[in-house]
Order: C-alpha cells, then structure tokens, then sequence
C-alpha cells in the first residue's frame, strides 16, 4: 500500500537530488548522462521501491543481502515484467553468495579473492538452473585508507584481483568503489581513487565505473570523475536506525 504522502515526499526529494547531480555535472564540465543516480533503498520497505520506479528509477543499490533477497522477490509480481537492475553495495559475506546471485545485476563491494571464487561458482549455478542470463558486473572495492575492517581491498592487491575477476567465467570487470575514509577530506579520497581508477584502466580498458558519491560527498565525488552516486538518505529520508555505510550493516546484521 503506497501512501499519497510517502510517494509525494519522495518525488520531490528525487527530484532535488536530480538537480543537485545536474548542478555538481555543470559545475564539474561532465555531461549529466555520465553520472548515474542510483537509489540505495536498504531499510526502506518494497513499497518505497515501488514509488521510485513510478518516478522512472529501474536501478536499486541494496546492502545487506537478506533484506534485499526479501525485497526482491516481494516486488517480483509487481514490477517483475519490467527490467530492474539491483545493486548490491554492501559487504557480502561468501556464504550469501548463491543467493545475490540470483537477484543482482551488479555488486559494487567485492573485496577478496575467496569472493570472488564463489560469486564464479554461484553465477555459473545460477545461469545453469536458470534463475540469470547475464553476466554479474563486478565493482572492486578499495579501501582508501588501508582500514579493511570498512570493506574493500588495499590498493597492493588490487591488480591481482582485478586480473582475478577479468578470468572469471560470468563475471564482468566493470570498474571501482570506494567510500572515503571516516573524517576524510571527500576530495582528496577521491582524487585519491581517481588515480587508482586510473591505473586499473590503463591494464582493463573497459572498467570504466567508477561507484563513488553519496548523500554527504556526491558532489565531490563527480569532479573527481565518479560514473554512479549512490545514494539513500537525501532520497528517502533518515534510515530507522544509525547504520554508518559498511561496517555497522554487516557486523551487526548478517
Ligand atoms: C547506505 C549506503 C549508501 C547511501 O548512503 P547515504 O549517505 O544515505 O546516501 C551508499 N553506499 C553504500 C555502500 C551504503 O551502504
């Protein structure tokens, strides 16, 4: 049941957040079709979604995998015939594997070798029994600080995981995520990532993503060359309870 109130609240904060993103395009010199908004839906209910997609959004970021499982496939007869590619941003633990699966188009958090191995064979049960027919894309997460106990992998290793996923059946080297470290500077992490984005694409050409920006930082983030803003709070209000990015979500929830 969608509220008149709930679907009239988030029109309109999607709409300032659209004229924010073109606004920080403008003001960086990129073309506004460069940078994706994509709407982070965890905590919020199916019903929530479905109002987004109402406003023309088909593409979700999700972290926490039960939640989204669960949300997925409430929302599967209702919007189940139109095309909509979930995201899954947050940390994901080897075990949940089979089940995103089934559900994601894409995961922005991938930051081990063992993950990788099993998104390989979950994908490929996945396309055996039929539940995909794509490729899953895969964002690499870096941690910028070295601090892995916030998600991603240390800038040393990345070169061999990237060459980990680009020799993946199923999976499809898309490009970076990166969330600035607590209290940094939101330029410097990203003109930081940029680099780092920079030499990933001089060995693989085509992992061009690069998934940074959020409610705080997205204008930052798309002057240091971010393709995909994720973003909740500035879409659908405060989250029911604190849930910093990463860290708290999977120590807590999963
Ligand atoms: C929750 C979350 C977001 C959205 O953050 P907001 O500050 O609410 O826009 C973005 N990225 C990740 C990885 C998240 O977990």
């Amino acid at each position: 049941m969608t509220s008149p109130d709930r679907a009239a609240q988030i029109a309109t904060a999607l709409a300032s957040v659209r004229e924010r993103l073109s606004a920080a395009c403008a003001a960086a010199g990129r073309d506004p079709d460069d940078v994706a908004l994509l709407p982070v839906t965890k905590y919020f209910p199916a019903a929530d979604v479905e109002i987004l997609f109402e406003l023309g959004c088909r593409d979700f970021g999700e972290s926490r995998e039960q939640e989204a499982s669960r949300k997925v496939d409430e929302l599967g007869a209702s919007i189940g015939t139109e095309p909509v590619r979930w995201h899954m941003i947050g940390h994901l633990q080897r075990n949940k594997a089979k089940s995103v699966a089934r559900w994601a188009s894409s995961i922005h958090s991938v930051d081990s070798e063992r993950l990788v191995t099993a998104l390989q064979k979950a994908v490929g049960h996945a396309f055996e029994v039929g539940e995909r027919s794509s490729e899953l894309e895969v964002l690499i997460q870096v941690s910028l600080d070295g601090d892995t106990h916030r998600g991603g992998v240390e800038r040393e290793d990345l070169a061999a995981l990237a060459e980990l996923v680009e020799g993946s059946d199923g999976l499809r080297l898309a490009g970076l995520m990166a969330v600035p470290p607590l209290g940094a500077d939101p330029d410097a992490a990203f003109a930081d990532l940029a680099e780092i984005h920079e030499g990933l694409l001089s060995r693989h050409p085509d992992a061009t993503e690069l998934s940074a920006g959020m409610t705080g930082d997205l204008e930052a983030a798309v002057r240091h060359g971010s393709t995909c803003v994720r973003v909740g709070t500035a879409i659908l209000g405060s989250r029911p309870i604190a849930s910093p990015v990463q860290s708290t979500d999977h120590i807590s929830h999963n």
